[in-house]
C-alpha cells in the first residue's frame, strides 16, 4: 500500500487557511518588550471588568464543576427568551458567538459554496468559511468604512449560502441605519441564510438602529448573533448566542457539542444579563471615553471614524502601532486589512484613555 503524507491526508481547504491571529497575552509582550505595567486596548474588553455579580455567581457555582452542565442551558435560555421575546427554541448558544459562526459553516457551508460578507470585518467569517471548504466573497466597505449594502446585494449569486452583516462593524466601529438595512433584507432572497453579528448591538447609540431581531419574526432564515464577551466583561467565559427561526435554530442545534457552554460559563452569563446596572453603567463610561477621545484626537490631527461601538478606528500614522506599544499601550494594528496607517483602540477607563492620548503626543512630538 502506498503511504501518503500528513500534508496529503490533512483537507486542502484546511491547510490552506491562515490562522486566527490573537493578540498576544499582556505578561508575554511584557517580558518581549522589557516593559511593566502596559495597559490593553486592543481586544474591545469591557474596562470595567466583569459584573461582580458574575464573578460571584461564578464562584458559588465552582463548587459543582465535577457535575455535567445543563446542556440545554435551561435557565439561560428562559432568561434570555424572556427578555427577548422570543421562544426557547429559537434560541442556540455557542462558545463564543464564534462558535455560532462555526455552526452557520458546518450547517451550510461546503465546497463551492459561497459566503459573501463585507470587508474589513470580522476576521471569523473567512476563516470557517474557508474551514468548511467554501469561498469566502469580500465586498469593499463604501468610502466611508461603512458596509456597501447594495454591492453586498449585488454579490449575491446561486452559489451564495450565507450573507454576513456585522452590524456594528469591527473594525471599523460604523454601522448602518435601519432605512438602508431594511431595504437590504427585503430586496434579500427568502431562503437565504442573513446572518446579523451584533457583537456591539448594546453600545450602538444611533437612534435609527436596525431591529435586526424584528427580522426573525418576518424572515425565519435569520440568525442575530450576539455575545457575553463585550458590554457583559465576558470574554474569559465564552458565552455566545443566536437568535433564529425555530427550523434554523434546530440545524444549528444539530452540530452543536451537547456540552459546549460549561457550567462557569452558563452561571456566569446569566447573572450578568440580571445586573442591568453594570450594562448601563459600561454603556455610560464608554459614550462618555467616545466623545472625548474623539476630540482629543481630533485635536491632534488624527482622522477619527463615528462609532457604534466600544472601539474607535483612527488614522494616526504608519507606525503609531510600534510606538505606542514600547510605551506600554497595546493597540490593534490595522495593516492586515490594508489601513498601515489605522489603529483601533478600544475606549478603556478614564486613566487609559488619557495614557493613550499621552503616548500618542509623545509619539508624535518624537517624529
Ligand atoms: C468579539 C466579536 C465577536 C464574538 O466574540 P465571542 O467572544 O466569540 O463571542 C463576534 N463578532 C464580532 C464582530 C466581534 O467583534
Amino acid at each position: 500500500m502506498k503511504q501518503r503524507t500528513l500534508r496529503e491526508r490533512v483537507k486542502p481547504h484546511l491547510a490552506a487557511l491562515e490562522p486566527y491571529q490573537p493578540g498576544k497575552p499582556i505578561e508575554e509582550l511584557e517580558r518581549e518588550l522589557g516593559i511593566e505595567g502596559s495597559i490593553k486596548l486592543a481586544s474591545n474588553e469591557n474596562p470595567l471588568g466583569p459584573s461582580p455579580r458574575a464573578v460571584a455567581a461564578v464562584e458559588r457555582a465552582a463548587a459543582g464543576v465535577h457535575r455535567y452542565p445543563d446542556g440545554a442551558s435551561f435557565a439561560l435560555r428562559a432568561a434570555l427568551s424572556e427578555r427577548l421575546e422570543v421562544a426557547p427554541g429559537q434560541l442556540v448558544f455557542g462558545c463564543g458567538s464564534d462558535e455560532l459562526l462555526e455552526l452557520v459553516a458546518k450547517a451550510f457551508v461546503g465546497p463551492g459554496d459561497e459566503v459573501v460578507y463585507a470587508w474589513p470585518s470580522f476576521a471569523m467569517y473567512p476563516i470557517v468559511t474557508q474551514g468548511m471548504g467554501g469561498t469566502p466573497v469580500p465586498v469593499p466597505l463604501d468610502d466611508a468604512l461603512v458596509h456597501d449594502l447594495p454591492a453586498l446585494a449585488a454579490a449575491i449569486t446561486d452559489r451564495t449560502q450565507v450573507v454576513i452583516v456585522c452590524n456594528p462593524n469591527n473594525p471599523t466601529g460604523t454601522s448602518v441605519g435601519a432605512e438602508a438595512f431594511d431595504r437590504f433584507v427585503e430586496a434579500l432572497p427568502e431562503d437565504l441564510l442573513l446572518v446579523v453579528d451584533e457583537a456591539y448591538v448594546e453600545y450602538a447609540r444611533r437612534p435609527d438602529f436596525p431591529d435586526a431581531l424584528a427580522w426573525v419574526e418576518r424572515r425565519p432564515a435569520t440568525l442575530v448573533m450576539r455575545t457575553f464577551s463585550k458590554i457583559y466583561g465576558l470574554a474569559g467565559l465564552r458565552v455566545g448566542y443566536g437568535v433564529a427561526g425555530a427550523e434554523l435554530a434546530g440545524y444549528l442545534e444539530r452540530g452543536r457539542h451537547p456540552f459546549n457552554l460549561n457550567l462557569l460559563a452558563e452561571a456566569g452569563a446569566l447573572a450578568a444579563l440580571e445586573d442591568g446596572e453594570f450594562v448601563e453603567r459600561s454603556q455610560r463610561l464608554n459614550a462618555e471615553g467616545a466623545e472625548l477621545l474623539t476630540r482629543q484626537l481630533e485635536a491632534l490631527g488624527c482622522e477619527v471614524w463615528p462609532t457604534d461601538t466600544n472601539f474607535l478606528l483612527t488614522r494616526v500614522g504608519a507606525g503609531a502601532f510600534e510606538a505606542l506599544q514600547q510605551q506600554g499601550v497595546i493597540v490593534r494594528p490595522m495593516g492586515g486589512f490594508g489601513l498601515p496607517e489605522h489603529i483601533r483602540v478600544t475606549i478603556g477607563t478614564p486613566e487609559e484613555n488619557e495614557r493613550l492620548i499621552k503616548a500618542l503626543r509623545t509619539w508624535r512630538e518624537s517624529r
